[in-house]
């Protein structure tokens, strides 16, 4: 992987000839060839040869194509600017291995010792019990940045070029506060693509991680004070519609531009599916905190299944979700489940002691569960899952198809925020950011997301 031909090889011996003369023009300062390209609409892709190429220069896309063509790129070289600009090219052979979008994280909490919560506060340090939960204002240091981008590190590591910040319940004016330093954050680094506020609007019936002493129902004002905390950055919000003005607030959170996610909740498949009718478009971490599926029961998920508009996130690290129902609810909702990590601070961590919000949590053998005052283990805590585990196993374990799970990935997220359009089903066309990953037949991820790591 990886190898490295001299682009410039050919260019003294072979003649330009004027239908090469189209390609000068383009210019490359990256070519992967030989790869899989995982990136188009599922109903005309069909995997034959390992012979597709990609250009790239600039962070952007610039040309794409199958079979030797890529060569004009880099063999004829007419002036010498050009030569110059060429001369920089890095040609790498992929050796077939599939090349993806880098992936979306719709729902992410934190890694590498840092939680979104932890404000101005800066990064934890790793084994602590207290870590996250120092007052804001005593070490503020004026730079929170080195704390998201250590998170940030974490899951580009793994394959993610962008997430949604995930915040977990807490008081409306705590959350708000939170919300004011994440806005700044989302508004300065292109890889946030939004916060997401998780409650405080949850049933105190199924509270997950979130503490039950902050659970509320949504007023008029709480949300319009959300809205307005987060200053246009709100991406998305998790609520259970069941709670009393749910209705209000979804429908005044989607005319803000806010995705509406129903989660923690207690709901029926009836009061689900009003929920979506006004507007929801989301259920937050399928299976985990609500009802299960009963068969005259049938409850928020399969109202989600029902709702065509609706996405699925799914927690696919076989913890949270079994490989069995996994598999069940890939089948009823194809083309609509999100593959998320509800990843915590000690993602990318050595097991010990956390928080998430204001719970404690130990991780033992990677998986997190809030720790009860008599040191027993309790409720699962988020997770320690990174994208390319959640992608392998889609494909090893779940039965997708390799192009189904990346878009899982990257394309469904995108499209649940609003980012791309309903119709559209390509990532890595010529113009658009040239941010990929390879990965190997059994899906292993071969580089770091973005375009700057791939010449490793
Ligand atoms: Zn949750």
């Amino acid at each position: 992987m990886g190898s490295e031909s001299d682009p410039n090889g050919a260019a003294n011996t072979a003649p330009a000839s004027a239908a090469d003369a189209r390609t000068y023009a383009v210019p490359a300062e990256v070519i992967v060839h030989g790869a899989i390209i995982l990136d188009g609409d599922p109903s005309s892709f069909s995997i034959e040869r390992a012979d597709q190429w990609i250009a790239m220069a600039g962070g952007m896309v610039t040309a794409r194509g199958r079979g030797d063509e890529w060569m004009r790129l880099t063999t004829s070289v007419p002036t010498a600017s050009a030569r110059a600009v060429q001369s920089q090219t890095r040609v790498i052979d992929a050796g077939g291995a599939y090349l993806a979008p880098a992936f979306v994280d719709l729902h992410c909490h934190g890694a590498g010792g840092f939680s979104t919560e932890d404000g101005q506060t800066g990064p934890a340090e790793p084994g602590l019990t207290d870590t996250g939960s120092a007052e804001p204002g005593l070490e503020d240091t004026g730079s929170a940045e080195p704390g998201l981008e250590e998170m940030l590190e974490v899951h580009r590591r793994h394959g993610t070029r962008a997430l949604a910040l995930s915040y977990v319940s807490d008081t409306v004016t705590g959350l708000c506060d939170s919300l004011t330093v994440g806005a700044q954050w989302a508004r300065e680094n292109p890889a946030v693509l939004g916060l997401h506020a998780e409650g405080p609007f949850l049933s105190p019936r199924f509270p997950g991680a979130h503490s039950p002493a902050v659970l509320t129902p949504p007023t008029a004002e709480a949300v319009a004070a959300i809205i307005a905390a987060a200053d246009g950055t709100l991406a998305q919000i998790t609520l259970a519609p069941e709670l009393p003005g749910a209705l209000d607030a979804i429908r005044t959170f989607t005319s803000a531009g806010v995705a509406v996610a129903i989660g923690h909740t207690s709901a029926t498949y009836e009061q689900t599916a009003r929920a979506f009718d006004a507007g929801a478009s989301i259920l937050t971490h399928t299976f985990n905190a609500m009802p299960r599926i009963h068969h005259r029961e049938p409850g928020p998920i399969l109202a989600a299944v029902d709702a065509g508009h609706v996405t699925l996130e799914l927690i696919n690290d076989g913890v949270h979700v079994s490989t069995p129902a996994a598999r069940m609810i890939t089948n009823l909702a194809p083309g609509r489940i999100s593959l998320i990590t509800d990843a915590m601070a000690a993602t990318g961590m050595v097991d010990g002691q956390y928080t998430l919000g204001s719970l404690p949590v130990r991780v033992e053998n990677s998986e997190a569960r809030v720790l009860e005052s008599d040191g027993s283990a309790g409720a699962i805590a988020g997770s320690t899952l990174t994208l390319d585990d959640a992608v392998r196993r889609a494909v090893t374990k779940v039965g997708m198809s390799p192009l189904e799970a990346v878009r899982a990935a990257s394309l469904v997220p995108l499209r649940a925020l609003g980012l791309i359009g309903e119709d559209e089903h390509c990532l890595l066309g010529i113009g658009m950011p040239a941010e990929y990953v390879l990965l190997d037949a059994e899906m292993n991820l071969l580089t770091s997301a973005g375009e700057r790591n791939m010449a490793r």
